[in-house]
């Protein structure tokens, strides 16, 4: 026996058990890294998700062998009701329905992070320690803005409430106090250790966050839910510094670090800066112009006729296709016209459907070559030269009012279809698309309408195609 009797071992015991959950951290860590990376290519996606979550998994498992650990009952009954909830809700949800299902989660994210702060704060952890304590009421700020923020992007996404920007009189000036006032109280908490400013800091923290996403409009909220993703994952990898736990640095880190790169990319498809995200109220309605000319619909017969003798067809995929699951009709389509010797392509806006990779992932699934996919700068210049540019169920990414001052869409981006020599516009009637902005690329003199479910008119258009 060790001397000092039994009682000796138990700091031993206690060291090698925080050593091993360092341990099984550490492999998490790795897992994440190389599960996201496998994320990087529809062919090793699946596989990269599976590896992701076996080490949330296990990370999760092993934080039960911390010592000093309390309230396990508490823990084990909340995950019992998230895991639940979590599960049911993503066996339902609808692959078109998938932002909402990031927004909401995220949300709970940045939350979780706010959380863990409110609690070590009220509770006095930091006393001693100011840079750990500073740490934690970032980490709190900046999840809680996440939290409300990430809640109001789900509800105009779901269409609980208007995905019009929302304005009212001195708005910014309003966003700018509450923002300068939620600092302001960050500094008091950091040098008091009263409840009261900490509870009014995170009241005016999550006001923050409901205010600055109402005057967004819906047309971008994918920079939004990618800005918060990032607020999240930055959020809790400084509460993970602030209570010293490794895998939540690590965690917060890579999702941070993705998120910032995805919020880049997609401000950048949209052309809008960092900055004007981070200030908010972009996007915001503004006069839009007249629309001129006439719809003209076309048939099934004639759209076919149109098609089997191009020799160049550019498809470009939108929303409607995924709400259709219509992308292997398309591709069927796609084969019969290049049995006939047509050279096709598919045009993919950075922005098109209602996540990042959208089209990429849904014309994967049908088996078309990604060599065939085309990325907005490389397609664009190749429209003058297509006899037929066919939209399916696109709306936003080919209107051309985003060349138009004035128009909530101005300065995104577009592809360039109305630069094609004819266009088919696939859709099923007069819908706006998400920014809810008329398109004049369906009135021009060149576009047809040919009206359906994106999924049916494929299917019969193989038909027709395969009798020519
Ligand atoms: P849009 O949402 O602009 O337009 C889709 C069109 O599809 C509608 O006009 C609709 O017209 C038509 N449609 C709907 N159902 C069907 C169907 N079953 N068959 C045929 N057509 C159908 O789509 P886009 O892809 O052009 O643009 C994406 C928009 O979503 C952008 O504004 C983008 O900013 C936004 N967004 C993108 C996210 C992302 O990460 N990709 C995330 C969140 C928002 P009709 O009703 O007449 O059929």
């Amino acid at each position: 026996m060790a001397p000092g009797g039994l009682s000796g071992y138990r700091p031993m015991l206690f060291v090698a058990m925080e050593n091993f959950v360092e341990l099984i951290y550490f492999l998490t860590a790795l897992l994440f890294i190389l599960g996201l990376k496998r994320m990087s290519s529809p062919n090793t996606a699946r596989s990269g998700v599976i590896w992701a979550g076996i080490a949330m998994v296990a990370a999760t498992l092993v934080t039960f062998f911390l010592p000093n650990l309390h309230n396990q009952g508490l823990m084990i009954v909340a995950i019992v009701i998230g895991t639940v909830v979590a599960w049911i809700a993503a066996k339902r949800v609808q692959m078109t329905d998938m932002p909402q299902m990031v927004a909401i989660y995220n949300g709970m994210g940045g939350g979780a992070a706010g959380a863990i702060a409110a609690v070590e704060l009220l509770r006095g952890e930091f006393a001693e320690a100011l840079g750990l304590k500073l740490l934690a009421i970032l980490g709190a700020l900046i999840g809680s803005v996440s939290f409300t923020g990430s809640l109001i992007a789900f509800a105009k996404l779901q269409g609980l409430m208007s995905s019009r920007p929302i304005q009212f009189p001195a708005q910014k000036l309003v966003n700018a106090a509450v923002g300068v006032g939620a600092i302001l109280l960050a500094i008091w908490v950091l040098f008091s250790q009263s409840g009261l400013p900490i509870l009014a800091f995170f009241l005016l923290a999550l006001g923050f966050g409901v205010l600055m996403t109402l005057p967004i409009g819906g047309g971008d909220m994918p920079v939004v839910i990618s800005l918060y993703n990032a607020f999240t994952g930055l959020a809790v990898g400084f509460e993970g510094f602030a209570i010293g736990n490794a895998a939540l640095i690590v965690a917060g880190t890579v999702v941070g670090a993705a998120g910032t790169l995805l919020t880049l990319l997609m401000a950048k498809a949209m052309n809008r800066s960092l900055w004007s995200v981070l200030v908010g109220g972009f996007g915001v309605e503004q006069e839009a112009g007249e629309v001129k000319g006439s719809l003209k619909p076309i048939d099934l017969e004639d759209a076919a006729v149109m098609l089997a003798y191009a020799s160049k067809v550019i498809f470009v995929p939108g929303y409607g296709m995924a709400v259709a699951q219509a992308q292997h009709k398309l591709r069927e389509v796609a084969d019969v016209l290049e049995a006939k010797g047509i050279e096709v392509k598919y045009a993919i806006h950075p922005v098109a459907g209602r996540m990042p990779g959208h089209m990429n992932v849904l014309l994967a699934e049908a088996g078309v070559a990604y060599d065939k996919l085309y990325d907005l700068e490389d397609i664009n210049p190749e429209f003058p030269q297509a006899d037929v540019a066919v939209v399916i169920g696109a709306n936003d990414v080919v209107n051309p009012a985003a060349h138009r001052k004035g128009s909530p869409l101005y300065g995104m981006p577009i592809l360039d279809v109305d630069k094609a020599k004819n266009a088919i516009v696939i859709k099923r009637g007069q819908g706006k698309g998400f920014a809810g902005v008329e398109n004049e690329l369906f009135f021009a003199d060149n576009t047809r309408m040919l009206y359906g479910d994106a999924q049916s008119v494929l299917g019969q258009l193989v038909q027709s195609l395969k009798k020519l």
